[in-house]
This record gives C-alpha cells, sequence and structure tokens, in this order.
C-alpha cells in the first residue's frame, strides 16, 4: 500500500478527515493558527485551529463549574401570592422530592442539568490543561476527551432555561415570581457554552492528543491487521 507516501493511509484513516455533515474525505493538511478548513461540497468547517484555544475552553470549563454550583445552591426563584413567599434552590427541590414517586426524574433531570455539565467540564481540563501548557497529556486524554463528546448531546442546562422560562410564563399569572441568582447562573451558562463552542476545534485537540504520542483509537482489536 502505497497510499501513505501521500501521506494517509486508507487502511486506518489516518491522514484523512471527512466532512461531519456529508461525508466528503479530505487529505489533513497541517494548518496554521487562525486558518479554517472547509469541506469542498458543503462547506462545513472541518477544523479551525486557534491560538489559546486550549487556555480560553479551560477557562470556560472552569466558569461553567463555578456556575453550576451556584446554580445548584443559590435560590432558583421565589414565589410569593397573598403576602406569603418561598424561595428554593434546585438542591431544595431535589430533597423535596427525594421520597416520592418523582425521584427518577429529579435525579435524572440534576444529571442532565447539573452532573453531565460539571463532568464535562472535569473531562476537558484533564484533556486540555497539560496540552495548553505545552507538556505531554495525562494517559487517558484521548478517553476523557471522547467520553466528554459524547456527553455534550446529554448537557441540556439551556433546554432546562428553556422549559422554565415558559413554566415561569403561566404561573406569573397566579402568584408573583421573583428570579433568584441561580436562574441568571444558568443564563449566563448558555453564553460560556456558546462561546466554549466557538472556541472547540474537535480536530485540532485531536490532532493535539495524536502529536504527543498518544494512541487516540478507540479500540485496537476491532481494527482489521493492527499493524500488519
Ligand atoms: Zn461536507
Amino acid at each position: 500500500m502505497d497510499d501513505r507516501e501521500q501521506g494517509y493511509d486508507l487502511s486506518t484513516g489516518q491522514g484523512l478527515i471527512a466532512c461531519p455533515r456529508c461525508d466528503a474525505l479530505h487529505v489533513e493538511e497541517e494548518m496554521d493558527p487562525g486558518e479554517t478548513a472547509r469541506c469542498i461540497r458543503c462547506a462545513s468547517v472541518l477544523a479551525k485551529p486557534r491560538d489559546g484555544a486550549f487556555a480560553q475552553l479551560i477557562a470556560l470549563s472552569f466558569t461553567s463549574m463555578v456556575l453550576l454550583v451556584g446554580a445548584v445552591f443559590f435560590p432558583f426563584l421565589e414565589v410569593s401570592t397573598m403576602g406569603f413567599g418561598n424561595a428554593s434552590s434546585l438542591f431544595d427541590v431535589a430533597l423535596a422530592f427525594a421520597e416520592g414517586v418523582l425521584l427518577p426524574l429529579v435525579l435524572a433531570v440534576l444529571a442532565m442539568i447539573i452532573g453531565l455539565p460539571i463532568a464535562r467540564a472535569f473531562l476537558l481540563v484533564y484533556t486540555l490543561a497539560p496540552l495548553a501548557q505545552g507538556r505531554a497529556p495525562y494517559r487517558h486524554a484521548a478517553r476523557a476527551f471522547r467520553w466528554s463528546e459524547i456527553m455534550r448531546p446529554w448537557s441540556m442546562a439551556e433546554i432546562f432555561v428553556i422549559g422554565t422560562a415558559v413554566a415561569l410564563v403561566k404561573v406569573a399569572g397566579l402568584a408573583t415570581v421573583q428570579l433568584g441568582p441561580a436562574f441568571w447562573a444558568f443564563c449566563a451558562l448558555i453564553f460560556v457554552n456558546l462561546a466554549s463552542r466557538a472556541f472547540m476545534c474537535q480536530t485540532s485537540i485531536w490532532d493535539a492528543i495524536e502529536d504527543a504520542g498518544l494512541r487516540t483509537e478507540f479500540d485496537d482489536a476491532s481494527r482489521p491487521e493492527a499493524g500488519g
């Protein structure tokens, strides 16, 4: 197989990059920060490395961790009607349902809006912290980044905010509703997530992990003729 001389290897896919939207295959090239690689067919962004992106992603991950902790323990909203008021945080809500039939639902909601985003932030920091300092990545960096990408669609802070906003509009007719700091923490989180998505270039992160000498294959045994 002489594909290697051309810089790619069809049997392993090394040196090739597929468009995530239309599957067109491209030969990978070294890119300088600031350059953007687009699909020749549908113009999707394939890679967009930029200077200092890793450090920015780490900072955003820490920001989202802080916001998430605040989102759990600060009051989420205060409902008052006819002089009686009650402020509760998500943590209070979770405790209130801790013994009912709704417990699985409460746990699932908390896992998706709090647990997964925090876990993702940890995994990203674990993957990127050494790379941002130009050191060798930790041993499980490839696995950590893979998990963080798997979790991405399941982190639902934004959907939670939209759902709450819709519910609040309905409740607002019955009682006075005041939004607490936790609600605004969730709103801030949306923007942090947007920024993080803008700085994130999966291709560059995988490349950085590979360039540092770490294997990124998911499962060696499932590849045909590994090393043959
Ligand atoms: Zn494409």
